[in-house]
């Protein structure tokens, strides 16, 4: 199974600390066993820099943050996944709670930019999680599933089986769990990982098992080992912990 160490770096950086940072956690990253991969999700203006510092190491990618499901048009503010490819990125973001509650991107938009990023060369590490109050409700299983089957259901012909593998990944991050030190506990992680597991073998058959599952929520140096030793954890995103190379480093490293 792929596993994979991602950084959202959210709205921070300029283009030089950008530069400083990418260029930091590539001289500092050791030897990866295969079908390891680290990718940095940097803001619009500074993919370039990333892309630009991990040059040459096959380990390292530069994503987006977000994209919009057109080639080109009248979209002001917008960017396609062309624009991100032509400024190094090989894979985007989509569905992060930050957009889902904040921008107001419905299950309905985010499988529209997950399809359009796919079909047009980009890898995607789509987001998925519940709110605190859907939890309490006892509705996990259901936003699961709402958020999963919008992007299954209309996933095209040619993007199907294993056409997935390898280019498309899901982040389980709960809401009440992002940028608040609140890390889901072992449990938690465990059933909510299970039940995407099961979810995605629902809606794609035996490719499930080949798509990496990530954890995402105040992931810090101190429990990335423990996250990762979880089944069904295939990889970290970390926001926070992530700005600082040295912390990012740490967590890839335990
Ligand atoms: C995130 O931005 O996806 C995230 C998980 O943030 P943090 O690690 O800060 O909770």
């Amino acid at each position: 199974m792929q596993k994979i160490f991602a950084a959202n770096w959210k709205m921070y950086k300029t283009r030089a600390q950008a530069s400083q940072g990418a260029g930091e956690l590539a001289s500092g990253l050791g030897q990866l066993p295969a079908g390891h991969e680290v990718v940095v999700f940097a803001p619009f203006t500074s993919i370039s820099c990333v892309a630009d510092a991990f040059n040459g190491k096959p380990v390292l990618s530069a994503g987006g943050q977000n994209c919009y499901p057109a080639e080109e048009g009248a979209f002001t503010g917008e960017t396609s996944p062309a624009m991100l490819r032509d400024a190094g990125a090989s894979w985007v973001l989509t569905g992060h709670s930050e957009r889902r509650h904040i921008m107001g991107e419905d299950d309905a938009l985010v499988a529209r930019k997950t399809i359009f990023a796919l079909e047009h060369g980009l890898n995607v590490l789509l987001c998925i999680g519940e709110t605190l109050d859907e939890r309490e409700a006892g509705k996990l299983n259901a936003v699961l599933e709402k958020q999963l089957s919008a992007v299954f259901s209309a996933m095209p012909g040619n993007l199907r089986g294993d056409a997935l593998v390898g280019r498309l990944a899901v982040g389980y991050e709960p809401v009440w769990a992002i940028g608040t030190g609140k890390v889901a506990g072992p449990e938690e992680v465990l059933d909510a990982h299970a039940v995407t597991r099961a979810l995605l073998q629902k809606l794609v058959g035996e490719t499930a098992n080949r798509l990496p599952i990530l954890y995402g929520g105040s992931v810090k140096p101190n429990n990335a080992a423990g996250l990762m030793a979880l089944d069904n954890v295939d990889g970290l995103l970390v926001g926070g912990a992530s700005l600082e190379a040295k912390s990012f480093l740490q967590i890839i490293g335990a």
